[in-house]
């Protein structure tokens, strides 16, 4: 199913799939059935409405379990992957915590905000300490680090399954591996990932799986965590006792459906669009280099997400290319922004890199719905945008 998506201008490319993705037809069509026929609140026994609502739910848990090798039993609804990176870190907390213990907890530097905010929250209260975990200049983890960190004792080991700014793919079997040698729990936040590549979660030795649906052409809203069989948390939701008591509230069942059938869907077509998808990478990659002198490619390029492109242009600032492509183009200088706040990227902070990489960098991502017409007229976009700021600095 290849579309052009065109939300308002015909003419626009969207090129931001890392922020969001357009929900498939496929999926949205199934979730209106489940708005507005069978629209029975699932927790309602008492009728065929509420039972047509719950084998619902139950079959989207299947779908969930089956992409990424969990058990059906093991899938919590939530409303995306910020409430079950919450759930994870903060239900870690003890409650009673007479003895005053603060649970060590480590990160790898470039998690998401989800994640990292959390912790430096619990942090500032001293309900934790938490544990920066090495990386290089390409954003990649230092495992023998890691090693030592978990010998160290930790109590929970946050690493991503695949970056959102600079697309790298973790390598979560080996991290599983070590936390597992130490009895660790370990949380792998696989927003970016699940869809996109495989993820065997009871293989794995993951403890806890965030995913969130509108990263893979799911709705917003809607995500789910996977807790492993036996691994207890607190509850940070207080109401109804919905989901054995670990996430109140009743359940969002066109999004649960919705995040289910995109699961069900790129368990069938993963593969063979992701194939297509890095095509089209490489080839606006080539074009770029081509195109554009001292353009740099950050990121682990032999080990990234295949819709990922994240490129620098040292010597002019990533808002003035925004400024002159915003009305064709949908790209971003990194992660999406809710605060309204321009700050430089904490991921690019990370890896160390010079303030000129940083405050030249583009996050380019493209997804399933993407032709090659729109990566050859994004090529001649990008490349006039930044000849024509070259003219204006430097001439
Ligand atoms: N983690 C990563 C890596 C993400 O890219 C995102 C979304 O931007 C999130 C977590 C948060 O997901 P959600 O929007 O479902 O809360």
């Amino acid at each position: 199913m290849k579309s052009k998506i065109a939300p308002s201008n015909a003419n626009y490319i969207y090129f931001d799939y890392h922020s969001t993705t357009p929900v498939d037809k496929r999926v949205a069509e199934l979730m209106l059935y489940y708005m507005t026929t069978a629209f029975g609140n699932a927790s309602s026994t008492d009728h065929a409405y509420g039972d047509e609502a719950k084998k619902a739910v139950l079959q989207a848990s299947v779908n969930v379990a089956k992409l990424v090798g969990a058990s059906s039993k093991e899938v919590i609804f939530t409303s995306g992957a910020t409430e079950s990176i919450n759930l994870v870190i903060q239900g870690s907390i003890p409650i009673d915590n007479t003895a005053k213990i603060r649970p060590r907890i480590a990160v790898l530097p470039v998690e998401h905000r989800a994640v990292l905010d959390t912790c430096h929250t619990l942090a500032k209260k001293n309900l934790a300490e938490v544990i920066d975990l090495r990386i290089d200049s390409k954003g990649r983890l230092d495992l023998d680090s890691l090693d030592k960190v978990c010998a160290s004792g930790i109590s929970l080991l946050c690493v991503m399954a695949a970056n959102n700014e600079i697309g790298n793919i973790y390598p979560i079997q080996e991290v599983g591996r070590i936390a597992k040698k130490y009895n660790i729990s370990f949380l792998c936040d696989a927003s970016q990932a699940v869809g996109k590549i495989p993820i065997n979660f009871e293989e794995w030795g993951i403890t806890y799986l965030a995913i969130s649906a509108h990263k893979l052409y799911g709705p917003k809203g809607s995500g789910a965590l996977v807790v492993r069989k036996g691994y207890q948390l607190n509850p940070i939701l207080f109401g109804g006792g919905h989901q054995k008591g670990l996430r109140s509230g009743t359940l969002n069942v066109p999004g649960i459906v919705g995040l289910g059938e995109a699961c069900r869907l790129r368990l069938l077509e993963m593969e063979e669009d992701e194939k297509a998808i890095a095509d089209l990478r490489d080839k606006l990659q080539s074009l770029l280099l081509d195109k554009i002198p001292g353009l740099v490619i950050n990121g682990d390029v032999s080990n990234r997400l295949s819709g990922n492109l994240h490129i620098s242009i040292p010597d002019v600032p990533n808002t003035a290319i925004i400024a002159r492509v915003r009305q064709k183009l949908a790209i971003s200088t990194g992660a999406a922004c809710s605060s309204g706040v321009e700050a430089p990227s904490h991921v690019l902070q990370a890896m160390n890199l010079s303030t000129k990489i940083i405050e030249g960098a583009l996050r380019i991502g493209i997804g399933k719905f993407t032709n090659i017409e729109e990566i050859e007229q994004a090529a001649e976009i990008l490349s006039l945008a930044v000849q024509q700021t070259r003219q204006v600095m430097y001439s």
